[in-house]
């Protein structure tokens, strides 16, 4: 075990929230740490509904505060990383027997009001006899609602947050798990575990912030060995992925009998995405997985909808995350709050004679869209505590490969196909809509296919998974083919083994000895990618 330096701040989670903390903080000066035990994102943070939205649902909970302060973000957001941030109109279908239609006009003109929106255009009644967005639904339905929010590649959004915390001199560490924390006169002691060499090691810190997600609980009481007072509460949420379901580019909310709703969103060129669900959840947030009953409430949510029904054997992928929501058990999943909540704790110690205590801040509950708040607030509860704190920066600063305009997606693609003549159009656009303007650096000088390496099926080539372990921290099949991009859906299990293999010879280092969670993630690829082939 050996002992080395003391940062400003540590941070325990490499999820969006650990991610836009570090981010901050290292962009206001601070020195910071951010461990993650396993990769960028494995939890929570990319099993989400992908939206960078306000949340209509959250106003029947009266939760003006979350609504207009994530409705101010959708287009701080889209301008900051306009590669992976994209609007997406909503169909809201009116149902005779749920909500009646004044509510959800009501509800509409709320969402269009109560944040800023200049770039996404307004709410709007839409007929759904005989139309493009009507016609894959059931002849029942007749009239809808029409409104927008964003679509996001969640995995990527913190990885890209990652990388500008890394260039801003955050040390970013994955696979390397906090084993433990303690306070020790005026600083932290955390040991961390690398989990590819098995070598432990304690850094000090100034403070320590505890964004372990729905791991918080775990964090508080058995790693610090600490009680709190405050309660998370874990909730599952699953998703279904079939084969599309409709041509046109809108995503449709549909309200269930339940009260609660689904969404049915356009994924990955030739998938529709369907969820979520909502499940009180006692298990290991690491091995949450949809259950036989989600998958059918699923099918039959969408299937009242649509004319085709969708059944439990069309699903080609399934995911499920676990939210780390604020509050305890008692009510109905759907209404816990999911605005988040910073518990600080430090300040004044009486039992040391008014000495101020090394501070910690656990991060509660918490949405993408609204980490970048997040993380604002959370470094506002350390001024006048931390010498060389300078002020707020984040708002509108682009993320890596997002500095260009909110509106300049398509001339971004026709630049690099022009710039990039030998390689085929789809790989362009690809990579444009996950890398923006680094595609540059991650194609320089290629002139030609053969520049770009092995092929390892389905338009992955050499030259991009080398980009992906040196500049992304990937470390596995699973990293690539499901976090940094959505590849896995389309690989066949023996291309995957291939790229596995690849890298085991090629990286030895990177492999982590007897990583369950990414080996039973590869059978959950081969198995999905194979039912899509076939
Ligand atoms: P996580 O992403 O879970 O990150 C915590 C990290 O801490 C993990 O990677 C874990 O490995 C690491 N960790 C834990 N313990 C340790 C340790 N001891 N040492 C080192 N590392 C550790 N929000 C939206 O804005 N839009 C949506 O559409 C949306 N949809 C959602 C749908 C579902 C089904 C769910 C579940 C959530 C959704 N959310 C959405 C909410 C959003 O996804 C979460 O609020 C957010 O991802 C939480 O991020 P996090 O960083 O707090 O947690």
């Amino acid at each position: 075990m050996s002992e080395q330096k003391m940062y400003d701040i540590a941070v325990i989670g490499g999820g969006i929230n650990g991610c836009g903390i570090a981010r901050d903080a290292a962009g206001r000066g601070l020195s910071v740490l951010l461990a993650e035990q396993n990769d960028l994102s494995s939890g929570t943070s990319s099993a989400s509904t992908k939206l960078i939205h306000g949340g209509l649902r959250y106003l029947e909970h009266f939760e003006f505060r979350l609504v207009r302060e994530s409705l101010q973000e959708r287009e701080v957001l889209m301008g900051m990383a306009p590669h992976i941030i994209h609007p997406l109109r909503f169909v809201l279908p009116h149902h005779k027997d749920l909500r009646p239609a004044w509510l959800i006009r009501l509800g509409m003109f709320l969402y269009d009001h109560l944040g800023k929106r200049t770039i996404l255009p307004p709410s709007r009644q839409v007929s759904l006899k005989r139309t493009e967005v009507g016609s894959p639904l059931k002849p029942g339905f007749t009239k809808g609602f029409e409104y927008s929010d964003c679509r996001v590649d969640d995995a990527r959004l913190v990885v890209v947050t990652a990388m500008d915390a890394a260039a801003r001199g955050a040390d970013i560490r994955v696979r390397t798990e906090m084993r433990s924390a303690r306070r020790e006169g005026d600083c932290w002691k955390v040991e961390l575990l690398d989990r590819r060499t098995g070598k432990t090691q304690v850094v000090e810190a100034k403070v320590l912030v505890n964004a372990a997600g729905p791991w918080i609980s775990e964090v508080i009481y058995q790693r610090f060995s600490m009680e709190s007072a405050l309660k998370t509460r874990l909730v599952r949420g699953s998703h279904i992925v079939v084969p599309r379901i409709f041509s046109h580019d809108r995503a449709y909310i549909f309200q269930n009998a339940d009260l609660r709703i689904i969404f049915a969103i356009p994924y990955e060129e030739d998938f529709t995405l369907i969820g979520t669900t909502d499940v009180d959840y006692l298990g290991d947030p690491g091995a949450a997985a949809i259950s036989k009953d989600e998958i059918q409430y699923l099918c039959e949510a969408a299937s009242e909808y649509f004319s085709v029904p969708i059944r439990p054997g069309d699903v080609t992928w399934t995911f499920s995350g676990v939210r780390p929501l604020y509050g305890e058990a008692g009510t109905a999943a759907q209404e816990a709050t999911r605005d988040y909540v910073l518990d600080f704790q430090g300040g004044v110690d009486s039992a040391k004679g008014g000495a101020e205590e090394p501070p910690l801040i656990n991060v509660f509950g918490g949405k993408l869209t609204t980490y970048r708040r997040l993380a604002e607030e959370a470094l506002k509860l350390l001024k006048g505590r931390i010498p060389g704190l300078g002020p707020a920066w984040t708002r509108g600063v682009p993320l890596p490969g997002g500095d260009f305009p909110a509106d300049g997606m398509g001339g971004l693609v026709d630049g690099l196909a022009s710039e990039f003549p030998a390689l085929p159009p789809a790989l362009i656009d690809r990579m444009a809509h996950a890398y923006g303007t680094r595609t540059r650096e991650l194609l320089a000088g290629v002139e030609n296919p053969e520049q770009m390496g092995h092929h390892f099926g389905t338009g992955l080539y050499e030259r991009e998974v080398v980009y992906l372990i040196e500049h992304e921290w990937a470390a596995s099949a699973a990293d690539i083919l499901w976090r940094r991009s959505k590849l896995g859906l389309r690989m066949s299990s023996e291309e995957v083994r291939g790229l596995d293999k690849w890298l085991k010879e090629h990286y030895p280092a990177l492999t982590v000895p007897g990583d369950s969670a990414d080996s039973a993630n590869s059978v959950a690829i081969a198995a999905s990618a194979d039912s899509v082939a076939g």
